[in-house]
């Protein structure tokens, strides 16, 4: 399920109560506005009734605060009642009326409002624009309350469009101004959001810290539902932490939990995660028990994001069993469904965008989305040809391998092969190249093992610019390039997270270390990429690099650990030198071991040279 989705019902279960509300005759205008509000929720057509009724008024008329109040009361029960249409309709009303009304303190939470209604819509963008607007104006005093929920708000849009590392400021900064205010209900779900947008930005152990903090307070009764996910969750995170006891020890409670509970789309996330958990113990009976269950439990949720999750573990489990033929079919069901999902979004941005034709910008960016869904199908078809391919070849070498090992070691290569590699990039994952970092020596007969930290440039505006989807491909296409690099200078490559990779292997000299990482960058500046209407993706990157040998070492830090904290302070240089370039540092033999924490005296005092790389610099 989408954090935002978890977000919102999470922030209603907690907030809004279920209690009913008789129409009451004598009450004021205030009085049924406010009740409008805690009803619009749980019953749509009675706050939608109440709600038109208050706009008909004639006190309504002049009175621009109040009725931009009914405004969004009726708007959010349209919403509710599954009428987007009409909320979007009533949104608008909304935001005319605003320009009628000055005061901060009733702009503000008015403005809210309006970015409510436009992320309930999907138009997550527009959403972010209204809220920051909001945040610049609520800077006074006696807004703080506003603020935080501001906070939280944008903090939810972000983690929408899979900004994690904004969306992980907003959520803290709201939490340090929660701080102040213990017994605020808005607490725990900012709490639990936070946690699942850290997994979401591979930043696992502080997810989990974040979400273990959740289980007393979540273990109160009424709040089962929550609790299930959030152990779900965990499990998760241990999971991907390679710490599968404690993995199995959380989904068996929210297993436990889900027993005695009828929800669907959470049971089913859950189910997935059970599956994870057992094709990576290699239990791949029990992994296709659970991965049927889970999709059985997904379509009768009817929930899009919970099937495609369902088919992606059920597609690698029937591939871990050998089960090609089925694997491919199930592959292609994914697709389908994804396919669908894209269309529905893209079909949605259409409407944003024509609802807010008018400028000469804005009709450029409808033609661009246009041509975007007629490239839409060739571009999934590749996908799906490259799929197919890797299936091809994956049922290729289990059929060769057969005859030689009686199937049973290829199964559990292709096991171990699956768990430890990156689902997008079908490169090692971070935690397979742990496992090698983990038996690089410092230095071998010829020379020295070095680690290269690359991260692309500005990726978030690849996103922002040309779609999330072109951002996947774009990584997808590196990554291609990267595995061939690796092969032919013999380096190992792994995806680090996000659009953050690794290498690593022995070079002869500093000379060798530095043409690796500028023949890299180059590289990575000459891909040839598009978009789906054509237009050329800019993409470069910023590398550090560093040997094993002669950094010091603290007690209980792995080998490599040195290299890769000074890879990554050199990477950092790099960005703030205006990015597309290398630094590397070689240390010089015969001094001491350089103190990670103190690389600029080391190169001052001659302890190590400073080797840089960048276009004008050759
Ligand atoms: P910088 O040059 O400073 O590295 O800027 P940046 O935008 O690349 O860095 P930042 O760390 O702020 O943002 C990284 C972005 O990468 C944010 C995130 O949405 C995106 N990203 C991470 N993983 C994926 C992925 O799997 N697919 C796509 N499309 N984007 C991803
Ligand atoms: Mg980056
Ligand atoms: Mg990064």
């Amino acid at each position: 399920m989408k954090p935002a989705f978890r977000s919102l019902t999470m922030a209603a279960v907690l907030v809004a109560g279920s209690a009913s509300w008789a129409q009451a005759p004598d009450e004021t205008i205030d009085e049924a506005l406010e009740r409008c509000q805690r009803i619009e929720h749980g019953q749509p057509d009675e706050a939608l009734a109440l709600a038109r009724s208050l706009l008909a008024r004639d006190e309504l008329a002049d009175d621009p605060v109040r009725r931009a109040r009914a405004l969004g009361c009726r708007g959010w029960a349209e919403a509710q009642a599954g009428d987007t249409a009409a909320a979007l309709a009533t949104t608008d009303a909304l935001r005319s009326q605003l320009e009628q009304i000055e005061a901060v303190e009733d702009r503000v939470p008015l403005l809210r409002r309006v970015a409510g209604l436009l992320q309930r819509a999907d138009r997550t963008q527009a959403s972010i624009e209204v809220l920051s607007e909001a945040l610049a104006l609520a800077q006074g005093p006696g807004l703080d309350d506003e603020r935080i929920s501001l906070q939280i708000n944008l903090a939810i849009a972000h983690s929408e469009s899979r900004n994690h590392d904004t969306a992980i400021g907003h959520y803290q900064r709201a939490l340090s101004a929660l701080d102040a205010r213990p017994g605020d209900p808005r607490r725990m779900p900012v709490l639990y959001n936070l946690g699942l947008t850290l997994r979401g930005a591979d930043r696992l152990d502080e997810a989990r810290a974040t979400l273990l903090e959740l289980i007393e307070p979540l273990s109160a009764p009424g709040l089962e539902i929550r609790l299930a996910s959030l152990y779900s969750a965990l499990g998760s995170i241990e999971r991907a932490r390679g710490e599968l006891a404690a993995a199995e020890d959380h989904i068996a409670r929210s297993a436990a939990l889900h027993a005695d509970l009828d929800n669907p789309a959470e049971h089913s996330a859950m189910l997935t995660e059970r599956a994870s958990i057992a094709l990576e113990r290699g239990q791949l009976d029990q992994a296709l028990t659970h991965a049927r269950a889970a999709l059985a439990e997904a379509e009768r949720a009817e929930f899009v994001s919970s099937i495609r999750g369902a088919l992606a573990i059920l597609a690698r489990v029937l591939a871990a069993r050998g089960a090609y033929p089925q694997a491919y079919g199930i592959q292609q069901r994914y697709s389908e469904v994804s396919d669908d999902y894209w269309r529905d979004r893209l079909e949605t941005r259409l409407e944003e965008a024509e609802a807010r034709f008018g400028n000469e910008r804005q009709a450029r960016e409808l033609a661009e989305l246009r041509q975007a869904r007629q490239e839409q199908d060739f571009a999934l078809r590749r996908q799906q040809l490259r799929q197919w391919v890797l299936y091809g070849v994956a049922a290729a070498i289990v059929l060769v391998g057969l005859g030689a090992f009686f199937g049973q070691r290829r199964h559990t290569h292709r096991l171990r092969r699956l768990s430890r590699t990156d689902p997008l990039t079908d490169l090692a994952n971070r935690r397979q190249a742990t496992e090698w970092l983990d038996t690089m020596p410092e230095s071998t007969e010829s020379g020295w093992s070095v680690i290269w930290l690359l991260d692309l440039d500005h990726f978030k505006r690849i996103n922002d610019n040309h779609g999330h989807d072109v951002g996947d491909q774009a990584l997808v296409e590196l990554a291609m390039m990267l595995q061939r690099f690796g092969d032919n200078h013999g380096v190992r490559t792994a995806r680090w997270g996000g659009e953050e990779f690794v290498l690593a292997g022995p070079v002869d000299h500093a000379g060798s270390a530095r043409r690796i990482a500028e023949t890299l960058r180059r590289a990575v500046a000459k891909l040839d990429l598009r978009d789906r209407t054509g237009r050329i993706v800019e993409l470069t990157a910023s590398i550090g690099y560093a040997p094993l040998a002669g950094l010091n070492r603290h007690s209980g830090q792995s080998r490599w650990e040195p290299a890769l904290q000074v890879a990554d302070q050199l990477l950092y240089r790099a960005k703030q030198a205006g990015r597309n370039r290398s630094y590397g540092i070689w240390p010089v033999e015969g001094r001491a071991p350089i103190q990670v924490h103190e690389l600029g005296a080391a190169v001052r005092s001659g302890q190590c040279r400073l080797l840089e790389g960048s276009d004008s610099a050759d």
